[in-house]
């Protein structure tokens, strides 16, 4: 699969449009209100319009201002990391969006015999970005009946661990890119007991990426935060920020990489190296976007509404998908286990055809893999979903 392929798709659809067809394009990880546009608020423009000084144009630090970590951290963990913040143990890079941040991450992870383990589910860009740097990687199957296939990951990375020195686990969550799926909070205490076992501890790493974790419940949250605080003093943890899905900031590239671990002399070297390839990669991240950022987020009535804004993405996603779901069910369209967020994957045989036998009809859809077809629920409106399901299971019995 070409990586670059949901972008494709989504170019095929917005010419079709420009051409004058109406289409549906449920291609691509982007939140439109149902007029199509970004849900961004008049007065959160107008901040960013005002950001063009000097201080905005010059160059930034490579990891980005103190105060630009301090707002992220306060914005996507509140008060949970500060005191470990103050002891060197939770440090952070800005970066070009959460692919920044990924990238990072999976490069700085490496040693001469590490594995990255991606879910069998994923973000395609993860192949990518490890194949651009020649990173062995594996997939742990995300399921087992209607869980977290906890028992199956363990057992795979006692098995690589035979082989490889360290295994590093890769986490969507919450609201999984393509699934939708988010860890339970008992699924979160199960992964972190298993990483503080004797055996596994130390030669383990977690890179959790969180871009949608402002689409999550506030327990989901609460969960996640919990388990990595509790994870065992040689566990090394990647937090993988986006201002992109969160605030609507696609455009802008601006995220983070936050390393946490309860060994500051751990945590600092893999921050020194981060940042050196950073200063490698691109140098300096986007400063114009930070200081907005800083802004928004420090100026209380700028952040209650970023709050408000967020909250009413979160109820329009859960909308779409009640309404998507509902008719998938009545058609008997089976779906991969969703929970909450941007994406719902669809069950089929041959994602790839089917998508293109859609393209015909003007519907534009993600083939994630061979048997996973995504909607992004979060740019189609309940005019464009009503009778979708529908149409994808006739267009899937047209294709048999
Ligand atoms: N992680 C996941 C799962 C994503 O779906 C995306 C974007 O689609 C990203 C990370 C990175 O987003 P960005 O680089 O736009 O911040």
């Amino acid at each position: 699969m070409p990586q670059d392929l949901i972008l494709l798709i989504n170019q095929r659809a917005h010419e079709r449009q420009k051409a004058g067809f109406d289409v549906i394009n449920g291609s691509i990880g982007m939140l439109s209100l149902d007029d199509g546009s970004l849900p961004i608020a008049p007065e959160i423009r107008s901040v960013l319009s005002r950001h063009v000084t000097d201080h905005d144009l010059s160059y930034s630090s490579v990891a980005g201002p103190k105060e630009y970590a301090d707002a992220l951290r306060h914005w996507f963990l509140a008060s949970d990391f500060d005191e470990a913040a103050k002891q060197g143990l939770f440090s952070v890079i800005a970066t070009p969006g959460g692919t920044g941040a990924l990238t990072l991450a999976f490069f700085a992870s490496k040693t001469p015999k590490s594995l990255l383990l991606f879910p069998s589910l994923d973000w395609p860009n993860y192949e990518a970005i490890a194949a651009g740097f020649g990173l062995e990687y594996a997939s742990y199957d995300l399921y087992e009946k209607d869980r977290f296939a906890l028992g199956g990951l363990e057992k795979q990375i006692t098995e690589a661990l035979h082989s490889h020195d360290k295994v590093v686990v890769v986490i969507n969550d919450p609201c999984e890119n393509p699934t939708g799926y988010s860890l339970s909070a008992s699924e979160w205490q199960g992964l972190a007991l298993m990483l503080n076992k004797k055996e596994l501890r130390g030669r383990v790493e977690l890179i959790v990426d969180v871009a949608y974790i402002d689409y999550a419940k506030e327990e989901t949250r609460a969960a996640m935060k919990e388990a990595v605080l509790s994870l065992p003093k040689g566990t090394l943890t990647s937090f993988c920020f986006s201002f992109s899905k969160t605030f609507s900031f696609y455009g802008l590239r601006i995220g983070a990489l936050a390393v946490y671990g309860q060994d500051s002399s751990l945590v600092q070297r893999r921050v020194d190296l981060a940042t050196s390839e950073a200063r490698a990669l691109w140098s300096v991240p986007n400063h114009m976007a930070m200081n907005a950022v800083i802004e928004l987020i420090t100026t209380e009535k700028t952040f209650s509404s970023l709050k408000r804004n967020i909250e009413a993405n979160r109820r329009l996603v859960a909308k779409r998908a009640a309404l998507f779901l509902s008719e998938a069910k009545a058609v008997g369209l089976p779906y991969y286990l969703y929970k909450d967020g941007f994406f719902v994957t669809l069950q089929v045989q041959d994602a790839f055809g089917l998508a293109e036998k859609l393209m015909k009809k003007d519907i534009f859809l993600a083939p994630v893999k061979a048997t996973g077809l995504r909607v992004a629920l979060c740019a189609l409106n309940e005019k464009k979903l009503t009778g979708l399901a529908r149409v994808i299971k006739e267009t899937m019995e047209e294709a048999v």
